[in-house]
């Protein structure tokens, strides 16, 4: 078999998940909350479910949900958009990813990524035939270097894929940044990839910098988003692109033939809970922002030095006061098999790891119980 991802094994969600289940310890590797979504939401789904909404959505999306994405949109960030033209509903954010990669990437051209760089990027940049061109984040803060970004940067340049918060760092970009962004591509036929998941666990009173506040860098770009994330429901799998009308189109045109549409009640539930909810995602960042400052109070007792993160719900830790002799892999291994908590290593998330790389991450999303537990037993290390 010649095979078309010869560099892609299991993802290390995957594999942490798994090593965390069979060793009994506590998951704080893979990005999900060990809690359930609102008891509202999850009625409204039940009442889709048996009221009927069983058949296919449109293949955008169900309106009454493409509805308020734009009325949240307008309210969070000004940007007045069409339901109609310039939202698509997705099977999630990873399916949103792949279409918006294959709407514009071509065989040959390349795509800007910043290691760690989220794993789902790159094969959907390779099975387009494209190439991934990969900048490292300037440690310790992830920050862009905006001179290699312009170096990097040729006629073959055909995206720059954006994450803010910046899984796994925590790492947010502001406003300035996209300025130097936008005078980055001015004039060039690159388009930007936004995956902005997490956009509202953003912390200490601090803006989430979104591509759709910027005019000229929206008319050029893809804005993705999880309701999952944003609802605490990882597994619904229900996501968004907002983009201007022309990309959309582009962008409709794979996502009708690679599912055509996402699953119907859910968007049912979902356009309900955000019609009768709109304070959930404004009471986000206090809720996340609690779980960060306990998880980072009980970890001050450790030998784990961190700062901490400034958005996503991912806490990342240097150990090199434990075991300075394991790389990140092994460290995480280490720590779920001997100590019972697992984390996810970052060198797995770059192109060239930098040497001497002794960070691991931990997801807070988890009830106030996991993260007492978890932290007794880093404080122990
Ligand atoms: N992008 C980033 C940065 C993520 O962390 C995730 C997490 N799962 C996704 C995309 C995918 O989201 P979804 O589960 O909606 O596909
Ligand atoms: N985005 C999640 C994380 O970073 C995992 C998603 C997945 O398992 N593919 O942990």
């Amino acid at each position: 078999l010649i095979s078309k991802l010869p560099n892609v094994g299991t993802t290390i969600f995957t594999t942490m998940s798994q090593l965390a289940a069979e060793v009994g310890a506590i998951n704080l590797s893979q990005g999900f909350p060990d809690f359930d979504g609102p008891q509202a939401l999850r009625e409204a789904v039940t009442r889709a479910v048996m009221d009927g909404r069983n058949q296919y959505a449109p293949m955008a999306g169900l309106p009454a949900l493409r509805e308020q994405v734009a009325v949240k949109v307008r309210s969070l960030y000004g940007r007045e958009v069409s339901a109609d033209s310039e939202i698509t509903i997705t099977p999630g954010a990873t399916q949103a990813i792949f279409c918006a990669i294959h709407a514009v990437v071509r065989a040959g051209d390349e795509v800007i990524v910043f290691d760690p760089c989220y794993d789902s990027y790159e094969p959907a940049v390779e099975l387009a035939g494209g190439v991934c061109i990969h900048q490292s984040l300037s440690l310790p803060d992830f920050s862009i270097d905006w001179q290699k970004l312009a170096d990097a940067i040729t006629p073959r340049t055909r995206m720059i894929v954006l994450n803010t918060p910046h899984n796994p760092s925590g790492a947010l970009i502001d406003g300035a940044d996209l300025e130097r962004l936008a005078a980055l591509v001015r004039e060039r036929d690159i388009y930007l990839l936004s995956d902005e998941v997490y956009e509202h666990l953003v912390f200490d009173g601090r803006e989430h910098a979104s591509v759709l506040r910027h005019e000229e860098l929206y008319q050029r770009a893809f804005v993705i988003s999880s309701f999952g994330k944003t609802y605490h429901v990882t597994g619904w799998k229900t996501g968004y692109v907002v983009a201007p009308p022309n990309l959309t189109a582009e962008l409709r045109k794979v996502h009708q033939y690679v599912s055509f549409t996402g699953v119907t009640p859910l968007q049912w539930a979902l356009a309900e809970f955000m019609a009768a909810h709109p304070e959930h995602v404004r009471e986000l960042p206090a809720f996340y922002q609690a779980k960060r400052d306990l998880f980072c109070d009980l970890l001050s007792g450790s030998r784990f030095g961190f700062t901490r993160t400034a958005g996503t719900y991912f806490q990342l830790a240097d150990y090199s006061a434990i075991r300075p002799d394991l790389d990140d892999v092994a460290m995480a291994r280490w720590l779920t098999r001997e100590h019972g908590v697992a984390s996810i290593p970052i060198s797995v998330f770059y192109q060239s790891p930098p040497a001497n790389l002794r960070l691991v991450r931990f997801c807070f999303a988890k009830q106030e119980e996991t993260l007492r537990q978890a932290a007794e037993r880093l404080c122990a290390i």
